[in-house]
Parts: structure tokens; sequence; C-alpha cells
């Protein structure tokens, strides 16, 4: 691993969990951190992540080999001049933000292109700061980079390695890409699950029917609305005009499904929906996905012991468990329960038990 002092600028949920899972890892480097609030930082440092607890004069991060940016995306861009002009040549910097257009052309208009690797970890939580910071929040999870023009492919190199190390899977791609392909898959869901939420909040009556009875389906594709506003404020604001070309699309969609609904026309509903099934199924086998995991999630009811009796149910059918945990994500943030097995046979056995026993599960 190339880099011997890593810096993080704010250390929250994600900057806390990048930093604890190099910690993790990389037993031995350098960890420098600094964070507008000093308990934080001094949480970081008692509790062995950091090594090195920048002041306000960020002096401390001359000697990084990598700084990661991980303060929300308009506060990112106050620091980034600053970090230039003391930065080590030939060293990195980075940030964590969830739009990329920004920064990027920030960074090159101020002369960053040469060292400037924008990073997105697709990892996430309703919750916000290092309190609920994970080692393992980005395990799994796709690490997006989109380095500036001028980047040396090695360096590109070298912050990949470092990635796959922790467990996440970094992948390059063009900034533009990036923020197009987010609004389509991460921010136009948010504002549609808003929306749907929003409607069911107008458009119920005073018994509050819709809300009581709100189950499974609606449950699940609103499960996002419960995130930060301040950050999907902040994305929608950042990233407008591929959310709005997206969502101008989805308008259109929506007016063609309208059209098919009002029109009872039932070979294209039929169409609708099956094309759409065999697309979302699809997905966990994806041709060249390096993410192939044979995990499910399930819900789990809340008392003592409840973890214990699915591992039961699954060793005394001879099941191995490669994994197990809780986790809170973006797409599960009520929580759930992770299964990880070691091939397929054994996941789609634990399914058809655990289905069986009425549980709910979802999987890729
Ligand atoms: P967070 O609120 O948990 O953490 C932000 C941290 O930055 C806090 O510790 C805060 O004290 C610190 N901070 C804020 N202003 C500062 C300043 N001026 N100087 C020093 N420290 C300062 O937020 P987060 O969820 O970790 O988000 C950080 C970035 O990560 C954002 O850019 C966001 O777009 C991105 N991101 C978030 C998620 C998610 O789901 N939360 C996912 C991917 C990327």
């Amino acid at each position: 691993m190339k880099f011997q002092n890593i810096g993080f600028i704010g250390l929250g949920l994600i900057g806390g969990s990048v930093a604890k899972a190099i910690r993790r890892v990389y037993s031995d480097v350098i960890i420098t951190g600094y964070n507008r609030n000093r308990d934080v930082l001094k949480e970081a440092v008692h509790d062995g992540t950091v090594t090195v607890a920048a002041d306000e004069s960020l002096a401390a991060f001359a000697s990084c080999d990598i700084i990661f940016l991980c303060v929300p995306v308009v506060t990112a861009l106050r620091f980034m001049d600053r970090l230039a002009a003391i930065r080590k040549p030939g060293s990195i910097l980075s940030d964590v933000g969830s739009v990329k257009g920004d920064i990027h052309r920030y960074a090159e208009e101020h002369g960053m292109g040469s060292f400037f690797i924008g990073g997105h970890p697709m990892a996430g939580s309703e919750k916000t700061g290092y309190a609920n910071a994970s080692d393992r929040l980005v395990e799994n999870a796709w690490y997006i980079l989109t380095p500036a023009n001028g980047v040396p492919q090695e360096k590109v190199d070298d912050l990949k390695e470092m990635l796959d190390g922790i467990g996440a899977l970094p992948l390059v791609m063009d900034y533009r890409e990036h923020d197009m392909v987010t609004a389509a898959i991460s921010h136009l869901p948010h504002v549609i699950s808003a929306s749907l939420v929003n409607l069911v909040h107008d458009e119920d009556g005073p018994e509050e029917h819709m809300k009581m009875i709100a189950a499974g389906g609606f449950r699940d594709i609103t499960r996002i609305s419960s995130s930060s506003p301040q950050m999907w404020q902040e994305i929608c604001l950042s990233n407008p005009d591929n959310i709005c070309s997206m969502l101008d699309r989805y308008i259109a969609k929506l007016l063609d499904y309208r059209q098919a609904i009002g029109a009872r026309d039932a070979d294209e509903l039929l169409k609708i929906f099956t094309e759409c099934k065999d697309y979302r199924d699809s997905f966990g086998t994806r041709a060249g996905s390096v993410a192939r995991e044979y995990r499910i999630y399930l819900d789990l009811i809340d008392e003592a012991g409840s973890i214990a009796t699915v591992a039961t149910i699954l060793a005394v059918n001879s099941i191995s468990i490669k994994n197990i945990g809780i986790v809170h994500n973006r797409e599960f943030e009520q929580g759930v329960l992770r299964i990880l097995f070691y091939n397929e046979d054994s996941m789609d056995r634990a399914i058809d038990l655990l289905a069986g026993r009425g549980y709910i599960i979802y999987h890729d």
C-alpha cells in the first residue's frame, strides 16, 4: 500500500467510516484528522483511528500522501485552495461527495487537475456523524473514482489498491457520467420516493387509513425517504440539470403508463410489467459484476435471540454462513439482517427454508 500518511478533513459518517476501515486493515499507517467539532477528533484519537489531530491551520496535512475531504459538498470547496497550497509534491487530493461536477470544475479551474481524484463511496445511512461510522460501511460497496484528466494512472491505481484492501469496489468513471448515472439510480429515486410519501400524506383521509395499512411494497419503495433532508437538498442543488433531465424522461414514461392504464390496454400493461421484471431480475447476475456475492437480507423481529434463531435454522440444515450481521444503509434504513453464504446453492436453500418459515427476504 503506497499511502503511509492519510488525511481526513471531516470525520462524520463517511470520513469516519473510511478512516476506521483503513485503520482496521492498515494498522501501521498514520492517519491525520481534522474535524470542526473537536470532541469528535478527540474520540477518533482515543479509539486509535486518528494518529495526528490537526488544528485549524491544516499544517499537519502537508505530510499526507493523500487527503480525503469528507465534509458537505459546498464546504469541501472552501478547503481546496488551502490544501493545494500546502500539499506534499506527488500527493493526491480526493473527496467523498455525492455529486462531482462542481468540485471537478473547481479543481480544473484552480490548477488541481494533476492531483485531484474525485470519489464517491456508494454506501451510507440515514444516520450521520462519527458515532455512527463503521469500519465495514464501505465493504462490498461500489466506490466510484473520477480522476481529473491530468492525474497519472499510477496514482489512480494506488488509490484503487487501497480501496480494494478495505473491501470496497473501486470503479473509475468520468465525473460527468457519474453525475448522470447517479441522477438516474440515486437522485431521481429519492425525488420519486419523496413525491410518493407526500402524495399519500396529502391524499390520506382524517382516519389515516393509507398510512395505517402502508405495508410491503410501499414501505420498501419509500424506505430512502428517511434520509437527511439537508443532504438531499444539497444534492438536488448540486446536480439540477441531470436530475431535471431524468425527471423529464420519467414524467414522459409516467404519461405513457397513464395512457395504457386509462385505455385499458392489456397488452401494453403486460409488456410494461414483463419488461421491468426481466430487467430487475437480471441485476444480481450482471455479466462482469465483481460484486457477485451470495447474500440475502431479511427483516428481523426486534427481540432478544432473533439472530441466533436464524443462525440455528441454517446450522441444523447444514448451511454454512460466511458472515452475518445487522446493516443500516440507504436501502435498508431501519436495519435488516444480512447473511452471506459461500455459494449459490447454500443461498437458494436458505431462501427456501427461511421464506417457508415466514421471514421476509430480499436478495439481488
Ligand atoms: P456527516 O454529517 O456525518 O459528516 C460531516 C462531518 O464534517 C462532520 O463530522 C462535521 O463535523 C464535519 N464538518 C462539517 N463542516 C466542517 C468544517 N467546516 N470543517 C471541518 N469539519 C467539518 O456527513 P456525511 O454523511 O459523512 O457526508 C459527508 C460527505 O459524504 C458529503 O459530501 C456527502 O455528500 C457524502 N456522502 C454521504 C453519504 C451518506 O449516505 N451519508 C453517502 C456517500 C457520500
